[in-house]
C-alpha cells in the first residue's frame, strides 16, 4: 500500500499551506472531483434508503454541548469557546446535538418513525499540531453522518440496514474491512453513568452482530461517551487500524434533549437515536481509497476517466474533438498531446487513468479508437461511439474491474 500523504500530493489531489494551518488541508480540482463523486454517491444511496437530508450550522452555543454531554465528556477534543457579546459559541465537535434539535423542532407521531436525518457536515477537533498530516489527522472533518430516531423495537432493523449499506458501499468502492469491532466502555473512561442504559444498548448491538454472522471482536474502552458502537475498522499503508464506518445506539441524548414521539396509545414516548456513518469522514475515506488503490481509482471515481492519446500532431484536432464528445457524454476526459513525449511515455504518464483512447490516421478515417486499459489489456480499433458507451456503462455500474 502507498502512503496517501505522499501520493495525494504527487497526484494533485490535496495539499496544505502553513498559512492556512496544519491539519486544514485544501482540495485541488482532481481531489475535489473524487470527493464530489463520493458525496453524490452516498447522498443518492441514502435517499434510496429513506433518509432525508438537512443542513445545520457548524457552530453552536456552549450550552448546547453542555446539555448533550460533550462539554463534560469530550471537551479535551473541542476548540475553546468564542465569546460573542454575552454568548459563548463553539465549533461543533459532532452533528448529533443539532440533529436532536431538528427532531425536537416538530412534534412526531409513531407513524413517522423511523425518521432518518442525514447530513454531510463539518465538525471540528482540536488535534495537537504534532499529530497532524495528510487527510487522516485533521482539525476539520466532513462527516457522512445520520441519526435515525426510532422506537426501541425498530433499533435492530435499523442497525442491520446500516450494516448492509456499509457492505454494499464497500463493494462499490473496493474497500476491504480489516475487522468489525463492538466498542464497549471500560472502567476508567469518561462515560455517561447509567448502567441499565449501557446494558440495554449493548444487548441490541450484540444481537444484530450475532445474527449478521460477521466475525467481530468486543473491545473495551472504545465506546462513545453516550453509548456502545459497532465500528468497522480499516488498515492503512503501515498496517495501523482506524475506524471508517460506525453504527451506534444512543439512549442518552434523547433523554438529555427530552425527545418525544406520540405513540399509538396517544401518550408521549422517548425515541432512541441510532448514529451511523457509512463512509465515515470524507477525509479518511479518500485517504484510504488513495492507499488501497495506489491512486488508480475505480473508473467511476477517477479524476480523469479517459486519456486521449493522438499518435502524431496531425491527429491532435481530432483528439480535441473526441475529448469534447466524451465530456458531452458526461465522462471526464483529457488529451495528452505529443508535447508530452512519445506514445509509450504518455501511456506511462496516464498509467492511473482507467482508459486510453489512441487515435492515429487509420482510426481517424473511420471514426474509431484503439483502446488500452490501464491494466495492460488492449482492444483493437472500434467505433468511437461504442468505446464511449462502454466506458459510460462501466461508470454507471460502478465497475471496479476497469
Ligand atoms: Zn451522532
Amino acid at each position: 500500500m502507498h502512503d496517501h500523504r505522499k501520493l495525494g500530493r504527487e497526484l494533485g489531489l490535496f495539499d496544505t499551506d502553513p498559512l492556512i494551518g496544519a491539519g486544514l488541508p485544501y482540495w485541488l480540482p482532481d481531489g475535489a472531483i473524487v470527493r464530489h463523486t463520493l458525496e453524490e454517491y452516498i447522498r443518492d444511496a441514502e435517499r434510496r434508503a429513506g433518509y432525508r437530508h438537512v443542513y445545520s450550522p457548524v457552530l453552536g452555543k456552549r450550552e448546547l454541548y453542555e446539555i448533550s454531554g460533550h462539554w463534560e465528556h469530550y471537551s479535551d477534543d473541542m476548540y475553546p469557546p468564542m465569546r460573542i457579546g454575552d454568548e459563548q459559541v463553539v465549533l461543533r465537535p459532532s452533528l448529533c446535538p443539532h440533529h436532536a434539535l431538528i427532531y425536537r423542532s416538530r412534534s412526531h407521531s409513531y407513524r413517522e418513525l423511523p425518521l432518518r436525518i442525514a447530513e454531510l457536515g463539518a465538525m471540528y477537533r482540536s488535534e495537537l499540531s504534532g499529530a497532524l498530516g495528510g487527510l487522516t489527522r485533521v482539525r476539520c472533518i466532513h462527516l457522512n453522518d445520520a441519526h435515525i430516531f426510532c422506537t426501541l423495537d425498530q433499533v435492530g432493523a435499523e442497525v442491520e440496514a446500516a450494516l448492509a449499506m456499509i457492505g454494499s458501499t464497500y463493494d462499490a468502492l473496493g474497500i476491504t474491512a480489516a475487522r468489525y469491532r463492538l466498542s464497549l466502555p471500560d472502567a476508567g473512561g469518561k462515560y455517561v453513568a447509567a448502567p441499565d442504559m449501557w446494558r440495554h444498548a449493548n444487548k441490541l448491538l450484540t444481537e444484530v452482530l450475532d445474527r449478521s454472522g460477521v466475525p467481530y471482536e468486543a473491545v473495551e474502552g472504545e465506546a462513545a461517551f453516550y453509548g456502545p458502537k459497532i465500528d468497522i475498522q480499516v488498515a492503512d499503508h503501515a498496517g495501523r487500524e482506524s475506524t471508517l464506518s460506525t453504527v451506534q445506539v444512543d439512549l442518552h441524548q434523547p433523554r438529555q434533549f427530552d425527545l418525544r414521539y406520540v405513540g399509538p396509545d396517544g401518550a408521549k414516548h422517548r425515541p432512541v437515536m441510532v448514529h451511523r456513518s457509512i463512509i465515515g469522514s470524507i477525509e479518511r475515506v479518500v485517504a484510504h481509497l488513495i492507499e488501497q488503490h495506489g491512486g488508480a481509482f475505480p473508473v467511476w471515481l477517477a479524476p480523469v476517466q479517459v486519456a486521449i492519446l493522438p499518435i502524431s500532431e496531425a491527429d491532435e484536432p481530432a483528439a480535441a474533438e473526441l475529448r469534447d464528445r466524451c465530456v458531452a457524454e458526461g465522462l471526464r476526459a483529457e488529451v495528452i498531446g505529443i508535447e508530452a513525449g512519445s506514445l509509450a511515455a504518455r501511456v506511462r504518464t496516464a498509467r492511473l487513468v482507467p482508459c486510453h483512447f489512441v487515435l492515429g490516421p487509420a482510426e481517424r478515417a473511420r471514426d474509431e479508437v484503439s483502446v488500452r486499459i490501464r491494466d495492460g489489456r488492449r482492444i483493437p480499433a472500434r467505433p468511437a461511439a461504442e468505446a464511449i458507451a462502454e466506458v459510460r456503462a462501466a461508470v454507471g455500474e460502478r465497475r471496479i474491474d476497469l
